[in-house]
């Protein structure tokens, strides 16, 4: 079950457990108990600290679960699941939050999962190859671990199918609460106890309304963002940044190898060494925050305003906007209706739940294809759209694809409408742009991968921004709107990549800084 290298890592990890707790199974005669059984027996092996039973009588088997030994606890943490794949940190995490190793995570955010004075039930479903899931298992296992009324069951959506059937769950991470939907795709700690704490956000405003005037104010933290705030406050300013989820697009991305000094790295650990950085310096980070407008200064060299969601507005001598893009959507009827029904944009996710059923993945880019290849070896049949009349994605990727034998590539389609039977989709219709007829494929889930759009929404009306939408910007990084800077993914600066829009973020903070130096000292800061 675990090959030594990983028995060795876990050997070292289970070292930090100081607390007993049992691990108690619920197993039957499937082959997934025995799975189970033998995992478990493996964990149980390697200390003392943990007794395994397998006279757990739950309803879900294979499952199990961990109760500190001699207390009356009741469940509180339960796996029906195997948590290996990207599960695996989860379950190693779990095995030393419950023997008493403390988690890395801020004391405030502990203490505000103490504080939920109320009973929830949370059912995460997530699939092993799914590398958005991890997140969410560990802030819900947390939480469980953390607040005796908190109870957190992690099921695999490919062992309990028919219980995913059932609740018409298809992508992942799905969480439910008390029996009904709660959330879906990648949360963190801080978003999930958001969510639940609804007199959150009014505090919050109160909170952001009163601080000062920032010399550089940044909204988004991904790369451009991170990279700015870390040139700003080198530069010994006044530094914020305003992000609606830190991290950016990087969080959801598997594994980056292109970022130059780093050979190999995934997403959530991008995202985080990103946070790290920046939290290095001086720098105030208001996380979740989303940024609803732009208010310019009233007068040259004046204040400029950004209004957030909450009503609270944060002020600076300077603005830098770097709130990325992000999946771009086909736009046609059936899709908003069938999202995560069917309509996918994240092949690593929601590709196992579409196991031995047709499906389409629509673009035929790197992106596309990637997701086609990736996809035909789970699924029964892929059909890949193409708007063009030839695929634009590398030689090498289109040749994959085309010696692949469960595999229909379609050209020259444009796709119409989503359509759907009982709240699922059922397939999709496009239009043959050589001969204009109507045609349909049947198909029980579909990947959109059609490229990104400019989170600028927001913008229109207060700044020149250019027909794709993205903030036009100077060398550097100047948009039309004096004190206001741009960099990264939502620029018209070309190549949508991270080191790109890194440099972008340093480039624009040290505009923004020269920029800044220039200016007479503001009357009323
Ligand atoms: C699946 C995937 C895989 C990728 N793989 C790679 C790769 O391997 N290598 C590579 O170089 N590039 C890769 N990219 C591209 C790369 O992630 C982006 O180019 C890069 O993240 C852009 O950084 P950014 O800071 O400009 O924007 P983003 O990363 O998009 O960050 C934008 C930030 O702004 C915030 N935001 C958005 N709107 C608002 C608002 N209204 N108010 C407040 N905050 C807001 C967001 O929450 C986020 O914090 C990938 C992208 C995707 C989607």
């Amino acid at each position: 079950m675990l090959d030594a290298a990983l028995k060795t890592q876990l050997q070292g990890y289970l070292d930090h457990v100081k607390i007993p707790f049992e691990i108690v199974a619920s197993l039957d005669n499937s082959a997934n108990s025995d799975e189970m059984r033998e995992l478990l027996e493996q964990i149980a092996g390697m200390t003392d600290k943990i007794t395994l039973r397998t006279d757990g009588v739950d309803t879900r088997t294979p499952s199990f679960t961990l109760r500190r030994t001699g207390t009356a606890e009741p469940q509180s943490l339960r796996f029906a699941a195997i948590p290996l794949g990207h599960e695996f940190t989860s379950l190693v995490l779990a095995l030393l939050w419950t023997g008493g190793h403390p988690p890395k995570v801020e004391p405030a955010q502990i203490d505000a999962v103490k504080a939920l004075d109320v009973d929830l039930d949370f059912e995460i479903y997530m699939s092993l190859t799914c590398h958005n899931c991890p997140d969410v298992v560990q802030a819900l296992s947390l939480m469980s671990i953390v607040n005796p009324r908190i109870r957190t069951t992690v099921i695999d959506g490919g062992l309990f199918q028919s219980e995913v059937e059932a609740r018409d769950i298809m992508a992942v991470p799905a969480v439910w609460l008390n029996g009904q939907p709660f959330a879906s795709g990648r949360m963190s700690l801080e978003e999930i106890v958001a969510k639940l704490d609804t007199g959150a956000a009014a505090r919050d405003a109160k909170k952001l309304d009163a601080e000062a005037p920032y010399d550089m104010l940044i909204i988004g933290g991904g790369p451009a963002g991170a990279a700015a705030a870390v040139y700003a406050a080198r530069k010994g300013i006044r530094t914020g940044v305003a992000a609606e989820r830190f991290g950016g697009q990087v969080n959801d991305t598997l594994g980056i190898e292109n970022y130059i000094s780093v050979s190999m790295t995934d997403g959530p650990k991008f995202a985080a060494a990103l946070e790290g950085h920046v939290k290095d310096y001086k720098v105030d980070i208001h996380n979740l925050q989303r940024a609803d407008k732009l208010i310019p200064a009233a007068e040259p060299g004046g204040l400029v305003e950004v209004q957030l969601a909450n009503g609270a507005k944060l002020k600076g001598k300077t603005v830098i906007l770097s709130t990325g893009a992000r999946w771009r959507n086909v736009g046609v009827p059936g899709e908003a209706e069938y999202k995560n029904k069917g309509v996918a944009y994240c092949p690593h996710c929601d590709g196992p739940l579409f196991k031995g059923k047709p499906v389409a993945v629509i673009g035929g880019g790197n992106s596309g294809v990637e997701a086609a290849i990736d996809l035909a070896g789970i699924v029964k049949h892929v059909t890949l759209i193409e708007f063009g009349a030839e695929l634009r994605a590398d030689a090498v990727l289109v040749s994959k694809l085309q010696s692949l034998p469960n595999v229909t590539i379609i050209t020259n389609a444009q796709t119409t409408e989503f359509t759907g039977t009982n709240g699922k989709l059922d397939g999709l219709n496009y239009s043959d742009r050589v001969s204009g007829e109507s045609k349909r494929v049947d198909v029980e889930g579909c990947f959109v991968q059609i490229g990104l759009v400019p989170n600028t929404e927001w913008l229109r009306g207060t700044l020149e921004l250019s027909k794709h939408g993205e903030i036009v910007v100077d060398a550097k990084g100047a948009t039309s709107l004096p004190g206001v800077f741009a960099a990264g993914d939502v620029t018209t600066v070309p190549f949508k990549q991270i080191v790109i829009a890194a440099g972008d973020g340093a480039k624009a903070a040290l505009g923004a800084f020269d920029y800044l130096m220039r200016q007479p000292a503001l009357k009323a800061a």
